[in-house]
């Protein structure tokens, strides 16, 4: 229990009045007392909502049905602008978008935007920088600036479902928090704005369509499935041998893999839902056959048929020597995984020419103030 607060003291920022309070920090309870404080009816928060989650506009000014007299006053309380798109970049012909945000106190953070056929995913940041020093992830290189509010998740999301409607037609279908960050180190915020994404009366996206991902913070994933929120769980193993985590995702040295695998049976059982394990394959360095073996191993012991194993191929961050491994060598990596009876995919790689001018984009940004490289975000 020490050690463990030890940890979380350790990954830990405050938010120190930065951001702002905003409407989308606030659950309906919050949003009636905010409402009130402002001398105006409880009616006025569904309003807000609905203008917000429903209509996807951010600025009262813009909300017809309001009283003109109170637009002004709701913007400065409730509606201060969280997040300003600086730059953004596109590749698939349109269909996969990058965008670096500016926050209030100048922090960036990077959000991407993906279309397929069937679905529409936004991939979303729940901390500006990260803690958790992933070596071959650039963002764990620069650190950890500070935890995002919910207000600020959500605005990355409001902003993809606006694009979505406005330039296509199209509703956002899923959520993934797989920008900058470990969202279990950011955990009242994320989950509550989980809550907003998938709430009716919120953006209404399916739980099941929201997917966080974490390094592996065994207690915080615990109490994520007693949240019951039936949300898809990704695993970032990467390894299948404590030895070789330990470097890989050295938050391993403090919830080993037998630690991370028991918690993630846990919330299979809990919420019903089959964990996806990521998998980040590095030529020569943990994409070797008997690695592969000890894997699906290892998964069918603990997590039966609750297991899913999606092979990302290595995006190379800039300054590195790892390298993706060749196709063929990926190809037998998934071939005997998939001979224990574990499902194993390789997951699409969008966006891959502007990974790098995506990292680059943060990085140009940085690089003036202050030499960091902040990670190419994996395209899903
Ligand atoms: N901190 C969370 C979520 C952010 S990263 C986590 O670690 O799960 C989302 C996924 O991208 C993680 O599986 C992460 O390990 C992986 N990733 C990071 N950098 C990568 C890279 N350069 N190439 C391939 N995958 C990478």
């Amino acid at each position: 229990m020490v050690r463990q607060l030890g940890f979380e003291a350790r990954h830990r920022t405050r938010l120190d009045g930065v951001p702002p309070r905003h409407f989308a920090d606030l659950d309906a309870a919050g949003r009636e007392s905010a409402v009130a404080e402002l001398g105006l009816p409880a009616f006025r928060a569904k309003q807000l909502a609905y203008q917000y989650y429903g209509r996807l506009i951010a600025d009262p000014r813009l909300m017809t049905d309001l009283p003109a007299g109170v637009r002004d006053r709701l913007a400065a309380a409730l509606f201060p602008n969280l997040l300003t798109a600086v730059r953004e970049v596109a590749c698939d012909s349109g269909q996969t978008r990058k965008t670096l945000w500016r926050a209030v106190d100048g922090t960036m953070v990077e959000s991407v935007l993906m279309r397929y056929p069937q679905r529409a995913t936004v991939c979303v940041s729940s901390q500006a920088g990260c803690g958790m020093a992933c070596p071959f992830c650039a963002t764990g290189q620069a650190g950890l600036s500070r935890n995002l509010s919910a207000a600020e998740i959500l605005e990355q999301v409001r902003a993809a479902a606006a694009t979505l409607r406005d330039d296509f037609g199209d509703r956002l279908s899923n959520v993934v928090f797989m920008g900058m960050g470990e969202p279990l180190a950011n955990y009242a915020r994320v989950v509550a704005a989980v809550r907003r994404i998938t709430e009716p009366a919120g953006f209404g996206v399916s739980a099941r369509a929201v997917t966080v991902s974490t390094v592996g913070l065994a207690p915080a994933i615990r109490k994520l499935a007693d949240e019951r929120l039936a949300l898809t769980l990704a695993l970032s193993l990467h390894a299948p041998d404590d030895e070789l985590r330990d470097t890989l995702v050295p938050a391993n040295t403090r919830w080993n893999i037998s630690d991370v695998l028991d918690a993630a049976r846990h919330y299979a059982d809990t919420t019903g839902r089959r964990v996806s394990v990521e998998y980040a394959l590095i030529r020569d360095v943990n994409d070797q056959p008997w690695r592969a073996e000890l894997l699906a191993k290892r998964l069918r012991r603990v997590l039966g048929p609750l297991a899913h194993v999606n092979v990302i191929p290595l995006n190379p961050t800039p300054g590195s020597n790892w390298k993706a491994s060749p196709k063929a060598v990926r190809r037998e990596f998934v071939r005997r995984v998939r001979a224990h009876g574990v499902p194993c995919t390789v997951r699409d790689t969008r966006g891959r020419e502007i990974s790098a001018a995506c990292g680059q984009l943060a990085a140009d940004t940085a690089s003036r103030r202050q030499r960091t490289r902040l990670v190419p975000m994996v395209s899903l």
